[in-house]
């Protein structure tokens, strides 16, 4: 699992989800990077991220790796952020969701994996 990805999660997780923008363009970035896509500047720094995102897409998964058998089939959903940053995760708390649909952003942790979920809500 990537450090960008833990570090992002336990943000989620402590309530203080956090993504990244350029000092010098305002370029948004999530996954963190160090040098700005697209200005290359170097000052990329850290901000707080709303717990509520939109729908973009959202597919639903019918076969899947062994690890995630016993929960298919699963909703994965493309949220975009007010900020303009996206995340990926899974559907919680409904069987599907509409695209513009508000959803709120969450995680889960079985002590080695981190996995971003979305919850509508209303
Ligand atoms: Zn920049």
């Amino acid at each position: 699992m990537q450090e960008w990805f833990v570090d992002v999660a336990e943000h989620i997780a402590d309530g203080d989800p956090i993504y990244l923008a350029c000092e010098e363009c305002g370029q948004v970035a999530l996954p963190p990077r160090t040098v700005c896509p697209d200005c290359a500047g170097r000052s990329l720094e850290q901000r707080p991220l709303s717990e509520t995102a939109t729908v973009t897409a959202e597919t639903t998964i019918f076969s899947s790796t062994p690890r995630y058998a016993e929960e298919t089939p699963y909703t994965i959903v493309i949220a975009t952020f007010e900020e303009g940053v996206r995340l990926t995760g899974q559907l919680r708390g409904a069987e599907t969701v509409e695209r513009g649909e508000e959803v709120r952003l969450g995680v889960e942790s079985d002590g080695d994996h981190w996995l971003i979920t979305f919850t509508p809500s209303d």
